[in-house]
């Protein structure tokens, strides 16, 4: 490291870091000398900026329908629905007996029956192979 360099470096290090200091600084960002300084947003710029994360768009977009299941799914009740369900069948799968990758299957499609979404008897327990056998599994009608 050079001289010149190791002076300079010495001479940031005894910066007046004070409280002053930054209020300078802060204040040098402010008035006009920030760049956004009396400027604002129009009417029409906001509207487009919001045209812009609106539909297709919006990297979020799904198609227009939020997926009620996958909203569901993160609920506190259709947590305990799933664990009473896994307990009445003993976290095995109903089908096949396997005890991996199980899951909680609503019998009547949760879409059709919204009032039978967190009933005990409309859920059982598969497994993972065994609920992709089902009329219900993912898209399947
Ligand atoms: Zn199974």
């Amino acid at each position: 490291m050079t001289e010149k360099k190791r002076k300079h470096l010495e001479c940031l290090k005894n910066l007046p870091r004070t409280k002053k200091w930054n209020e300078k600084i802060r204040k040098s960002h402010l008035g006009e000398k920030n760049p956004f300084f009396g400027k604002h947003h129009s009417g029409e710029s906001k509207e487009k900026i919001k045209a812009n994360m609106r539909g297709n768009k919006n990297p979020n977009w799904h198609g227009g329908v939020t997926p009620i299941h996958m909203a569901l799914r993160k609920t506190a009740e259709y947590k305990l629905w799933r664990a009473a369900v896994f307990a009445r069948d003993r976290w095995t799968c109903i089908w096949c007996g396997s005890k991996k990758n199980i899951h909680a299957d609503h019998i009547k499609r949760f879409a059709d029956y919204p009032e039978l979404r967190f009933a005990i008897d409309n859920g059982r327990t598969l497994c993972r192979e065994c609920h992709q056998k089902t009329d219900t599994w993912g898209h399947k009608k």
